[in-house]
């Protein structure tokens, strides 16, 4: 990149076309890396506007039946206490958030049978009666009939990172599936017209800066109506406990990730997620959301459950009710000069689709 006057307009026909392209931008520094910066937060401002939608989370199971080998609520970690919210607290809570002004509850679990896929949709089905939220899930993999079914139920979005582009290292970490299954629900969500969220982590051991550059043109490819990616942070807890991120001795890295993905996605909803505030406390989701981010993400678990949602260390967990947390979220985005999304937040993309 040479200098940061090129038309932010023309971002798409300015995106490297190969592989070699995308890594020589992740490598920027100095004035470089800062014009990068600025021209991912400038590609935000044209194609996403300055509102950030608040999406609320509800993280409302730990339980799982997966060992992901990163996840510190992973099926083997028996030091974990498992929970699971009821359907009236949930519905409560969703209900608080409209006052909040969230208008998207995410609720989040791990992947186990103790929220059967028919509560799910009930509980859906209520949401969507009783607020006027729209509704994302992060549940991970389902057959395509459940997804239909959710989506029957009202469901408007799906969350589920691919984690990682490389499918040798997915394999890795995962003993319980293959990339390949993971991108096929990625792409029954998308034909069933369900906007669909993915992502990825940045770091993880055994990562390359090409399997890094492939996970963005992964993206790219895929064309996601949002994009969730964040750092690996190891959890002592777990078979990585030992291993440190792969960018370790380049934090920049996180951010020029965010950045590129902007340049390379830049009418996709991309949040500032919580693992930035996890290395970065108190400022990195500020800075994700001035070098290319557009969502926030509120945490609305329950105070006496969210240390026992730790898929990582450092995840802010004090014992602030949702409220307070919810006010300090108006603080911060006060502080950045940018004003809570109103309405639903939807999709760009399908904006984009269906006036044309
Ligand atoms: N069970 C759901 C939700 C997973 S938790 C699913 O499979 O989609 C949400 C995300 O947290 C994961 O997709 C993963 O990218 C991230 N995550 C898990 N462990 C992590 C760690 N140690 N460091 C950083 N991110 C992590």
């Amino acid at each position: 990149m040479k200098t940061d006057s090129a038309s932010f307009q023309s971002a798409d026909s300015l995106f490297p076309k190969d592989r070699s392209g995308v890594i020589e931008w992740l490598q920027s520094r100095g004035d470089a890396l800062e014009a990068l910066y600025r021209r991912a937060d400038a590609v935000r401002h044209a194609r996403m506007g300055d509102e950030i939608p608040l999406r609320g989370i509800i993280e409302f199971s730990n339980a799982c039946a997966n060992d992901c080998l990163y996840c510190g609520i992973r099926r083997s970690n028996s030091k974990v206490r498992r929970y699971t919210l009821d359907e009236k607290e949930i519905v409560d809570l969703a209900r608080q958030m409209e006052a909040w002004q969230q208008t998207t509850v995410v609720l989040q679990s791990g992947e186990a049978e103790t929220y059967g896929d028919q509560a799910i949709g009930e509980l859906i089905r209520r949401i969507k009666t009783e607020t006027h939220l729209a509704v994302t899930l992060s549940v991970g993999n389902r057959s395509r009939e459940v997804y239909a079914y959710w989506r029957d139920c009202g469901l408007d979005r799906f969350l589920l990172r691919f984690e990682t582009s490389d499918p040798a290292l997915y394999a890795r970490l995962h003993p319980d599936g293959s990339l390949k299954d993971r991108l096929d629900c990625l792409q029954a969500l998308r034909s069933l017209g369900i906007q669909t969220g993915s992502g990825f982590m940045i770091g993880l051991p055994g990562e390359t800066i090409e399997i890094l550059a492939q996970n963005i043109l992964l993206c790219r490819e895929l064309d996601f109506d949002m994009i969730g990616i964040g750092p690996f942070i190891a959890h002592p807890d777990t078979p990585l406990g030992g291993e440190s991120n792969a960018y370790a001795n380049d934090p920049d890295m996180f951010f020029r990730t965010m950045a590129v993905l902007r340049l390379a996605n830049p009418q996709a909803h991309l949040p500032a997620t919580t693992a930035y505030d996890a290395l970065f406390p108190n400022s990195g989701r500020n800075l994700a959301l001035q070098r290319g981010a557009n969502v926030f993400m509120p945490n609305n678990t329950p105070a006496r459950y969210r240390k026992d949602y730790l898929l990582y260390p450092g995840k802010p967990c004090d014992d602030e009710t949702s409220e307070q947390r919810a006010s300090h979220v108006f603080l911060r985005l006060r502080s950045l000069g940018r004003p809570p999304g109103v309405g639903p937040g939807h999709s760009h993309r399908s904006q984009t689709a269906s006036a044309t």
